[in-house]
């Protein structure tokens, strides 16, 4: 055997993973298709329980990957009134998605992972007591098992033989990074509204919204909805809508910005339903577990700061590497049956803060 586990994706969620199964003992090897420093769209709100997480799972260095502190919050509306929100002493963080994956995949290395960067997982499949993974280069590699890490959008998991996604599974995320003050937005907002805040408009189309996420020398902007809502069209056009608004509220100058990047995310954008997406996300015939987005758990309506998104990436990482590291020399079935429960335990009460939310909004 190779490894007690490989886990294909090196984003936050293959990396904690990664860092999990390094404390527990266990031998893992991370196959990235990027190269080390990999960007994703994303506006890079770490919250406050990420950052809690991230601290208790022994990675607290990743901090050093925070561009911005962030402590409350603007809900803008169309006709220009806004919210002002403070997060209290439950301080977040915007990071630049570049340095902070990097940072995390550094800590999992240290912990004695293998990470193996321009590495694509093209082919995987369980025989006997290991998981054969074949790589886009032709290698053949044998783990006990395979967490599957590969983000929304990635064919893996359906070769795998797990169910695709649905149009109205995914979500539609669109809009840019780019240089700017961030620092000095922050300085500006937090003189006027008393926080150091993000950005978020509501109201320009049917579901979804606005952000404006400032890093130290970058601002993060986008829109998301759902992919059946922006198949509709019209990116541009509410990107451009959602930013002169901004601007015509004295929330933001001086930025220019067209979208310039779009991401596909996993939602569940109606009934709220506590199944997830993917419906299945783990297989004891296969040893393979999904995670983080490929797993289908990134939940709309986040926000960051709470509803993260990658603490959902970050926690099953850290849940299927201590319960591997737990049951590696026991039957594969117990340890992915207590991974699959505590895995509903967190959606399912995600879910009652959602409603319990959408019942105040
Ligand atoms: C526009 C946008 C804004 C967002 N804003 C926030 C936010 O503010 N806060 C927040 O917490 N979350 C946010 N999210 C969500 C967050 O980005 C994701 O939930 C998080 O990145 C999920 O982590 P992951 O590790 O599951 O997947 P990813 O970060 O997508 O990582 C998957 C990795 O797997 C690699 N990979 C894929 N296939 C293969 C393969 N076959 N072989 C090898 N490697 C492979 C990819 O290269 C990638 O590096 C946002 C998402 C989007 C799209």
């Amino acid at each position: 055997m190779d490894y007690d586990v490989i886990i294909v994706g090196g984003g936050p969620a293959g990396a904690s993973a990664a860092i999990a199964a390094g404390r527990a003992g266990l031998s893992a090897l991370v196959l990235e298709k990027a190269g080390r420093g990999r960007d994703k769209f994303c506006a890079g709100g770490v919250s406050y329980a990420t950052r809690s997480r991230l601290a208790e799972m022994g990675a607290k260095e990743v901090e050093e990957a925070f561009e911005a502190e962030i402590d409350g919050y603007i809900v803008a509306l169309p006709d220009g009134r806004a919210l002002v929100g403070s997060l209290g002493s439950r301080v977040g963080a915007t990071v630049r998605r570049s340095v902070f994956d990097a940072k995390l995949a550094e800590v999992a290395e240290a912990l004695g992972a293998e990470v193996r960067w321009g590495s694509r997982a093209v082919a995987a499949e369980a025989r006997g007591g290991s998981v054969e993974v074949r790589t886009a280069d032709g290698q053949l590699l044998r783990g006990r098992y395979l967490i599957v890490a590969t983000g929304a959008g990635d064919p893996l998991p359906e070769r795998l033989g797990f169910p695709s996604w649905r149009r109205t599974d995914l979500g539609h995320c669109w809009g840019s990074e780019v240089p700017y003050d961030g620092s000095g937005l922050l300085a500006r907002w937090r003189e006027r509204y008393g926080v150091s805040p993000v950005l978020l408009l509501f109201g320009f189309m049917r579901y979804g919204y606005f952000w404006a996420f400032p890093k130290r020398a970058h601002l993060n902007l986008g829109v998301g909805t759902s992919l059946l809502e922006s198949a509709r069209g019209a990116h541009r056009r509410i990107f451009a809508d959602c930013l002169s608004a901004a601007e015509r509220a004295g929330l933001l100058e001086g930025v220019a910005a067209r979208v310039d990047r779009s991401w596909l995310v996993p939602l569940r954008p109606r009934g709220w339903s506590p199944r997830n997406p993917r419906g299945v996300t783990w297989s004891a015939e296969k040893r393979a577990l999904l995670v983080g987005d490929a797993a289908g758990l990134w939940v709309y309506y986040h926000h960051a700061y709470l509803l993260p998104e990658m603490f959902i990436a970050v926690v099953p990482g850290v849940v299927v590497g201590a319960t591997l590291g737990a049951k590696v020399a026991l039957r594969v079935k117990a340890s992915i049956v207590k991974y699959a429960v505590m895995g509903v335990m967190l959606v399912s009460g995600i879910q009652l803060i959602i409603r319990g939310i959408s019942s105040l909004i």
